[in-house]
C-alpha cells in the first residue's frame, strides 16, 4: 500500500533518499503513465514513490550536432520542439497526446513491451545514457538500459547523441489502428551513404520496436545493407536476416506469426517509403 510520495527538488536529494531506503521501497515516479495505474490497481509493491517532477531533468539542448536530451522531458515537448522535428513521426505516433503530456523519453526505456518506440529511436541513434547513483554518474550505451535496467538506487538523467544529417533518418511504425496504438511492427533507422556513391549504405543502424521482448538493434539488417545500394532486394534480405535471428513476439496486438509476414513489407515503406 502507498504510503508516502516524495517530491525532491535536486538529484543529490533524490539519490540519497534511493541510497537510504530498503530494497523493494521506493518506486521511482517520471511521468507516471506506467506507474500510476499499477498503483491505482494497488499491484505496486513499493510503498513510496520518489517524483522526479522537480528535479531539473526536463530539458533539451542542442549544438550543431549534438543533441541532449533530459530523462524526464516529456514526449509532448519533445515533440513541439523544432530543434527535434526528425523525431516527430516517431513522437507523433505514441499514444494519444494527453499520455505524451505526461510520459517521459526516459520513462519510455522501461515501458512494457510492445511499447518503446522512442527506445528504439534512441538505440538507432546510438545515443548515451547517463545513469547517476551512489558511486557517480556512469555513461552507458542506451541498449545497456534497455537490456538491463538500472539499479535500484540509480536514476537515468539524460541522453546524448548526434542528430541525423538530412535524408538520413527513417522511422515507420505499423499498429492495429493509425493512431494511438502500440506497435505490430516499428522501423527506426539511421542511414550513412557512401560519399562517392550516395544511393549506396556506407553503414546503417536499425533498430526495431515490436518484433522482439525489447527494443532492439537489427544488426543482421545492418550488416545485410552495409556496402550495398539501398534495392527493394537488399531490403528483403535485411527483413530475412532480422527473422533469422529472431522469433518475433506473439501479443494482444499481433501473433509473431502476422509480425514475421509483415516485417518486410514494413522495412521496405521504412526504408523505401513504398
Ligand atoms: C494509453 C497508453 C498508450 C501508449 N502508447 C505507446 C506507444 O504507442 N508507443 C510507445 O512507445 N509507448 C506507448 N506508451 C507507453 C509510454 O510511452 C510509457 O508509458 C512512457 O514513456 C513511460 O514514461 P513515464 O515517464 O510515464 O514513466 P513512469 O510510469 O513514471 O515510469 C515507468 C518506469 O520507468 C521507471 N523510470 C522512469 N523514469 C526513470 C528514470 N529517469 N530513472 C530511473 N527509472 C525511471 C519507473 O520507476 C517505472 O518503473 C503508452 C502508454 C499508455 C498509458
Amino acid at each position: 500500500m502507498l504510503a508516502h510520495v516524495h517530491t525532491p527538488t535536486s538529484l543529490d536529494d533524490a539519490l540519497s533518499h534511493l541510497r537510504d531506503r530498503p530494497p523493494g521501497t521506493v518506486r521511482v515516479l517520471a511521468g507516471g503513465t506506467e506507474v500510476m495505474p499499477a498503483v491505482n490497481a494497488g499491484t505496486e509493491p513499493a510503498t513510496e514513490l520518489l517524483s522526479l517532477r522537480r528535479v531539473g531533468l526536463a530539458h533539451v539542448s542542442r549544438s550543431e550536432h549534438e543533441v541532449t536530451v533530459g530523462a524526464t522531458t516529456p514526449l509532448a515537448d519533445l515533440a513541439s520542439d523544432p530543434r527535434l522535428s526528425f523525431l516527430a513521426p516517431a513522437l507523433g505516433a505514441v499514444a494519444a497526446p494527453p499520455v505524451r503530456t505526461l510520459a517521459t523519453i526516459g520513462g519510455n526505456l522501461f515501458a512494457a513491451p510492445p511499447y518503446g518506440d522512442l527506445a528504439a529511436c534512441l538505440l538507432a541513434l546510438d545515443a548515451r545514457a547517463h545513469v547517476a547513483g551512489p558511486a557517480g554518474v556512469r555513461v552507458v550505451a542506451v541498449e545497456e538500459v534497455i537490456d538491463h535496467g538500472v539499479a535500484e538506487a540509480e536514476i537515468l538523467t539524460r541522453f546524448d547523441f548526434r542528430a541525423p544529417a538530412e535524408g538520413t533518418w527513417f522511422f515507420h511504425k505499423a499498429a492495429r489502428r493509425r493512431l494511438n496504438s502500440a506497435a505490430v511492427v516499428t522501423v527506426t533507422a539511421h542511414l550513412h551513404r557512401a560519399p562517392d556513391a550516395p544511393d549506396h549504405v556506407a553503414s546503417a543502424r536499425i533498430a526495431l520496436n515490436g518484433v522482439a521482448e525489447r527494443p532492439w538493434r537489427a544488426r543482421a539488417a545492418e550488416r545485410a545493407l552495409a556496402g550495398r545500394a539501398l534495392t527493394p532486394e537488399a531490403v528483403l534480405e535485411a527483413s530475412a536476416a532480422v527473422l533469422s535471428h529472431v522469433v518475433p513476439r506473439t501479443d494482444a496486438y499481433a501473433s509473431g506469426w502476422y509480425r514475421a509476414r509483415v516485417l518486410p513489407t514494413h522495412m521496405r515503406r521504412a526504408l523505401l517509403g513504398a
